[in-house]
């Protein structure tokens, strides 16, 4: 029997433990560890609440939770509640799956200012992670800020965009609906340091912020280089091009109709952000692009901005005993491998890039790599304790572990207080998740 541990029940968690049972079948055991008692990682507090169709992704993940050979052990922090050696002495097999769960900070003057966030936070407020619920953000100004040109920045510009009717059928949690509903936000502005050529968002999400109820996309001709020169770039970014051309050719008339206005500000670098205890304008620097590099040209201008998310990407939590690579902000490893029996998978290995289902070559690539190390003899011999280890462990402990059983508790709790169409209301501490769970 090989018994696997991993920690984190996000995609690249359950993706890994798929793979497991496909490799060994009956002889393989899978703990799935996570610090919250609710699983799915980045499915639950990641994804936007207005995508459920990707949303959908967790009822592949729950028929392996099903199976007799995997379990979900939820409540229980790695790194605190046991340590990674200890998880070692236990386990053939230890795979960190935690993501990447911090945001990265832009380093600049005024950024501790209140009503700035990154967007682990402000993702995590309106999708209900216990971290975040009490985050409170101020919406009562006209200005908002989103920097960054990825596929968070489109999220967070369309979440604040909405109207309430356009949350119908989401599961964004009541906290946020109704500060959503109350806000005073006119303007969206989007910061992206480079050009229209080189933005991160994929064409399905760019093409979402032209069809919203109040809002409308504002994309100056001016920053679009020749239309000849999108025949040179990849097929997904020549289509989000040809989205934001489409946003230049709105006509005034009808941005007029609309009452928000969100704005794609390019070639604009921000430097500081200024304001008396909470942030109200951001000085931002022209850039050039050269060589596919962001030039400042000395230019600079202010811009309103009574709230600021930072959409610039992730780094993962560093654990105790496990070697990090501090410059790429993700575990030292090479090609999953950190040290012997102890592996990454996931945005904890390769940082914050792809979609959902770029985790699962990287689940099934991480097996085959186990798989070799168990054919070299590297590991699989000790004839480890696996769950029960851990189950003696943790009784000794007294941890309050949540099975996937009482996780369905939970789900059952959740879509039983949903709103009116709405798929679940979500708990958003964990007090009362385990309540739910008893
Ligand atoms: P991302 O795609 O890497 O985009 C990060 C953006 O931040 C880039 O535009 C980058 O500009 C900018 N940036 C970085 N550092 C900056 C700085 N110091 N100042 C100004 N701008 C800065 O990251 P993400 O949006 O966080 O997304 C993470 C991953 O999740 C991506 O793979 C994304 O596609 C995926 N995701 C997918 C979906 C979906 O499919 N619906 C939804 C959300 C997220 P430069 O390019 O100039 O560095």
């Amino acid at each position: 029997m090989r018994h696997i541990a991993i920690i984190g029940s996000g995609p690249a968690g359950y993706y890994t433990a798929e793979a497991a049972q496909k490799q060994w079948g009956d002889d393989v055991r899978v703990d799935i560890f996570d610090k919250l008692p609710v699983p799915y990682g980045l499915i639950r507090t990641g994804v936007a609440p207005d995508h459920q169709s990707i949303k959908g992704v967790s009822r592949r993940y729950e028929k392996t939770a099903l199976t007799e050979n995997v379990r979900f052990v939820g409540n229980v922090s790695v790194g605190s509640d046991i340590t990674i050696p200890e998880l070692q002495q236990l386990y053939d097999a230890v795979v960190l799956a935690t993501g990447a769960p911090n945001d990265r900070q832009l380093g600049l003057p005024g950024e501790d200012l209140g009503n700035v966030f990154g967007s682990a936070s402000f993702v995590g407020w309106y999708n209900g992670h216990p971290q975040f619920a009490d985050l409170n953000p101020d919406l009562g100004g006209r200005h908002a800020v989103v920097i960054g040109m990825g596929n968070v920045a489109l999220d967070v510009a369309r979440i604040l965009a909405k109207t309430e009717q356009e949350f119908a059928g989401s599961d964004i949690v009541k906290h946020a609906l109704d500060a959503l509903a109350a806000s005073n936000i006119e303007k969206i502005t989007i910061l992206g340091r480079r050009g229209p050529h080189q933005i991160m968002m994929t064409p399905k999400e760019l093409g979402e912020l032209g069809n919203l109820m109040r809002a409308s996309p504002r994309v100056d001709r001016d920053d679009l280089p020749e239309e000849a020169d999108d025949a040179l770039l990849e097929p997904g970014l020549r289509k989000s091009v040809t989205h934001l051309r489409s946003f230049a050719a709105i006509p005034e008339d009808m941005h007029a109709e609309k009452a928000i206005e969100v704005e794609f500000d390019f070639f604009a670098n921000p430097t500081a952000m200024s304001g008396e205890g909470s942030v109200k304008t951001i000085e931002v620097e022209r850039t050039v692009v050269e060589k596919g590099r962001a030039v400042g040209s000395g230019e600079t201008y202010t811009i309103p901005a009574e709230i600021v998310v930072a959409c610039i990407g992730y780094r993962t939590s560093p654990i105790p005993d496990v070697p990090f690579d501090e410059r790429a902000g993700r575990f030292a490893n090479d090609e999953g491998r950190i040290l012997t029996g102890l592996y990454c998978v996931g945005w904890a290995r390769r940082g914050p890039s792809g979609t959902i289902g770029t985790n699962r070559p990287d689940g099934y690539g991480l097996i085959e790599k186990i798989v070799e190390d168990m054919d070299n003899g590297l590991l699989g011999r000790a004839g480890k304790s696996g769950r029960e280890g851990f189950d003696a462990l943790a009784t000794d402990r007294k941890l309050d572990v949540v099975t996937f059983q009482d996780w369905k508790k939970i789900e059952e709790a959740e879509a039983a207080a949903a709103r009116d169409g709405a798929p679940r209301e979500k708990f958003v501490d964990v007090e009362a998740m385990i309540k739910a769970s008893q």
